[in-house]
């Protein structure tokens, strides 16, 4: 094998995690490949809106800042957030989140993942310390004491010390190295779209639980919003056969008409919900990050915020034992890895899970106790900031 197909990582998957993880690592020296199936479509400013947009955690922005991708981003289409709003169609409680009190311009960000995705996929072409393999798949993978080798799906083959599978929620390269994940299937969709509401959105985030489903309003830069409707299959294809009007009726009723009246301005995608926790992060010469080791629910808006955690703990794990002149790629510096992210990522998603189960239930005294638990967490200082601090990833 000839020295440019033996790198010190090879990292499967651009998306945001991948992407970034592979700029991380160039910037603190070493030799990574990429393997992608598809180049992310350019971003342009006169595309329209892209459908899917993630609400960036301040942790997320400081990293894209030092991966030299924020400006490019901030300079083209992001919408900065100031405050929350979160409340339950079922009982008066409310929970309010304020930038101000948290010492901050902004308690985060809405982003189009094309434009992220864009702007990471330029970084990486600029990168001399990164070879992209794109269009390209693997095939397998076997290990060795040394290494990790990957067949692509054109014959040929590459190898690191270190393969990590940043392959989303269906890893092949998960399942490749034989790590077992396990979750379960919400049996709800989120519906996306963007749409033109009455009164102004006030830079907040407004989210509010219903019987069995949740639903966010997300700022954007030109004054829409981009709704994130998470509902029971059954329910979801209602709403999605519904006509523009007949859906924007209900959409206004459902957010109790904070934003008055709300008119369509896209078409409606839908995305099926499950929860996915991989048993390990680790085999041999391999890692596991972002959707490949944990898809969570995305009512708390945390799934990419999560995986680019697990980019800085690895990038720093990695650059630790480099430091100490030790095998980067030895198990006891990925279970470092490991241990720093794996409870932390189970925990946030056993607890996305449990509000949805919460929430999804219009039992009386559980609806009794949603409310008195929003009113009180609103109430107490110190649980209210542990609520900002972990969504703002510190
Ligand atoms: C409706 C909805 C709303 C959401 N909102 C938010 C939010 O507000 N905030 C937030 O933080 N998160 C949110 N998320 C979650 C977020 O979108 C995901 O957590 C994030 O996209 C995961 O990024 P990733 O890079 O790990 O995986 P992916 O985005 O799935 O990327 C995987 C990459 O691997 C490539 N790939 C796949 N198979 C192979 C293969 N065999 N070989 C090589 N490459 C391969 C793919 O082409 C892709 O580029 C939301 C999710 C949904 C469904």
């Amino acid at each position: 094998m000839s020295a440019r197909n033996f790198h010190d990582v090879a990292i499967v998957g651009a998306g945001m995690v991948g992407a970034a993880l592979a700029l991380a690592l160039a910037k603190a020296g070493f030799d990574v490949a990429v393997v992608e199936p598809r180049a992310p479509k350019p971003w342009t400013a006169q595309d329209e809106v892209d459908l899917r947009v993630v609400a960036l955690a301040p942790s997320s922005v400081e990293l894209f800042g030092r991966l030299d991708v924020w400006k490019e981003i901030i300079a083209a289409r992001a919408s900065a957030y100031a405050r929350m709003r979160v409340w339950d169609a079922l009982a008066p409680g409310e929970l309010n989140f304020d930038a101000v009190d948290e010492g901050r311009a902004a308690l985060g960000y809405i982003v189009e993942n094309r434009l992220i995705q864009s702007a990471l996929w330029n970084a990486l072409q600029r990168e001399p310390q990164i070879t992209l393999r794109c269009p390209a798949k693997v095939a397998a993978t076997e290990s060795s004491p040394d290494r990790r080798t990957l067949i692509l799906d054109d014959g040929s083959s590459m190898a690191a010390k270190l393969v990590v599978g940043a392959d989303g929620a269906d890893s092949a390269l998960r399942e490749m190295a034989g790590i077992a994940a396990h979750g379960r299937d919400y049996g709800q969709r989120a519906i996306v779209a963007h749409v033109a509401t009455e009164r102004a959105h006030e830079a907040t985030a407004w989210q509010r639980f219903l019987p069995g489903a949740t639903l966010a309003f997300l700022p954007l830069a030109d004054g829409r919003s981009s709704i994130v409707w998470s509902a029971p299959e059954a329910e979801s294809q209602r709403l999605l056969a519904l006509d523009d009007a007949a859906f924007c009726a209900e959409l206004g009723a459902a957010l109790d008409f904070r934003l008055g009246r709300v008119t369509a301005t896209t078409p409606r995608a839908s995305f099926p919900l499950r929860m996915k926790l991989a048993e390990r992060y680790l085999a041999p010469h391999f890692a596991l990050i972002g959707d490949a080791a944990h898809a969570v629910h995305p009512l708390a808006g945390q799934g990419v915020n999560l995986g680019l955690r697990d980019v800085d703990e690895l990038c720093a794990a990695l650059i630790e034992a480099c430091d100490a002149k030790r095998d980067f790629a030895a198990e006891s510096v990925l279970r470092r890895y490991e241990r720093r992210r794996r409870s932390d990522n189970a925990l946030s998603a056993h607890a996305f899970d449990a509000i949805q189960r919460v929430f999804g239930s219009d039992a009386m005294p559980l609806a009794a106790l949603r409310g008195a638990g929003l009113a009180i967490v609103d109430k107490v200082t110190p649980f209210k900031r542990a609520f900002a601090r972990h969504a703002a990833g510190r």
